[in-house]
């Protein structure tokens, strides 16, 4: 008899990620050769920069071919911390000891879950969030707890509806700021409560800043140049979206000495170091500053560009509500009551795929049915001819 799979208690809840599988499916049609406008995907469209992948080909010729300490190069360890340290604002300065690289800040959000959660532990997540977090969360045994933001507020979280949510079996909670799904940006006094918050019930928070460099209103910030200690704090970052970098997978996390050691232990038995050409790539990008912020600031301007031109054409469509994207390159929009359906996001995203070619993320995936996400991380023609079908289709247009 041929064994029968039963998945076991680990991922018997667990579902498939719905941004992924989304981009899986545009990649698919485009394959079958349909006209699809993909804009499920969360990632830049433009190449890694020159001088970065330039690094990259000469540390591999150079023989960085080889297994490396389990947290990472010491070179890039330092770059990391020298980069948060231009943001740091109270404490003693972040060291390479407080670093561990991952392979993709998706790895470093999962290391600091298991690490620090575990069964009976509920955290709290401000919804809409991105998809892996409940995921990460409850295959860390942990419990996962929505915490919705109001639409008035941008969808973002207050540290009042935090407190309301905690229980004594609180023990942390996922901060992710500019947000994905939303593009929503926190600002200073909003970050502050929260962490103050945090600090006073003594939870960890797992500040996910993948997106803090594409903000398009006087920047976003950081914890670190928020929070007055960091004994509870979990930064999460990697050069994937800033540097155009998604496929190299490096993440990291910069946490408490403890914390960073627990997550290397755990690393070392499940990836071990992650790919070593890749960390010299991401070195090239963290220490070559004046070469980076070039390139960055360029990306940033042309997503800002794409920005602008989507919220002009949403701008024809009145009724079309949506939070205004402020960072990240999403946008986020309400499509409650789409023909009448119950999961109206799913339903959104499955006429807008048939009827007009648009591939859109359904708000399911972020626990926000009622709403969708389209990436504009794509040409800026293509965005508004997305965006304006998105629009059409809603409006019956
Ligand atoms: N984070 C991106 C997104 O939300 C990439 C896909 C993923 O890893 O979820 O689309």
């Amino acid at each position: 008899m041929p064994l029968e799979f039963q998945p076991s208690a680990n991922i018997a809840r667990m579902k498939e990620s719905a941004t992924l599988a989304v981009a899986a499916k545009a990649r698919a049609l485009k394959a079958a050769g349909l006209a699809i406008i993909d804009l499920g995907a969360g990632e830049p469209d433009f190449d890694t920069p020159a001088f970065i992948r330039e690094a990259a080909v000469a540390a591999m010729n150079a023989g960085a071919t080889r297994y490396t300490a389990t947290e990472g190069i010491l070179p890039l360890r330092d770059a990391i911390a020298a980069d948060a340290n231009r943001r740091l604002a109270h404490g003693a300065p972040i060291t390479a000891a407080e670093v561990v690289v991952s392979s993709g800040s998706k790895q470093s959000l999962y290391n600091a879950c298991v690490c620090c959660f575990g069964p009976g532990d509920e955290v709290l997540i401000p919804t809409p969030a991105w998809t892996s977090y409940y995921e990460m969360v409850e295959l860390a045994r942990a419990v996962s707890v929505p915490v919705f933001g109001e639409p008035a507020n941008d969808l973002k979280v207050t540290a009042d509806q935090l407190r309301a949510a905690a229980t004594p079996r609180t023990k942390g909670l996922m901060l992710n700021s500019p947000s994905n799904p939303t593009g929503a940006v926190y600002t200073r006094d909003e970050l502050a409560a929260i962490l103050e918050l945090a600090a006073e019930l003594g939870w960890w928070v797992l500040a996910d800043e993948i997106y803090l460099r594409i903000a398009y209103e006087g920047g976003a910030q950081s914890v670190l140049e928020v929070a007055t200690a960091r004994d509870n704090l979990i930064v999460i970052n990697g050069v994937a979206k800033a540097y155009a970098m998604t496929g190299w997978r490096i993440g990291w996390t910069i946490a408490p000495l403890a914390v960073s050691k627990a997550m290397t232990a755990f690393q070392s038995h499940t990836t071990s170091n992650p790919a070593a050409v890749s960390q010299h790539a991401a070195l090239a990008a963290l220490a070559r500053t004046e070469e980076a912020d070039a390139v960055v600031g360029e990306m940033v301007r042309a997503f800002r560009a794409r920005r602008d031109a989507v919220v002009a054409a949403l701008a024809a469509f009145p009724s079309v509500r949506y939070v205004h994207p402020a960072g990240a390159f999403y946008v986020y929009i309400n499509v409650a009551g789409f023909r009448g359906a119950a999961d109206a996001g799913a339903a959104f995203a499955a006429a807008v795929l048939e009827e007009h070619q648009v591939a859109v993320v359904p708000g399911n995936a972020f626990l926000t049915p009622d709403w969708i996400r389209a990436s504009y991380a794509t040409t800026e023609a293509i965005a508004v001819d997305g965006i304006t079908r998105i629009a059409r289709c809603l409006t019956g247009g």
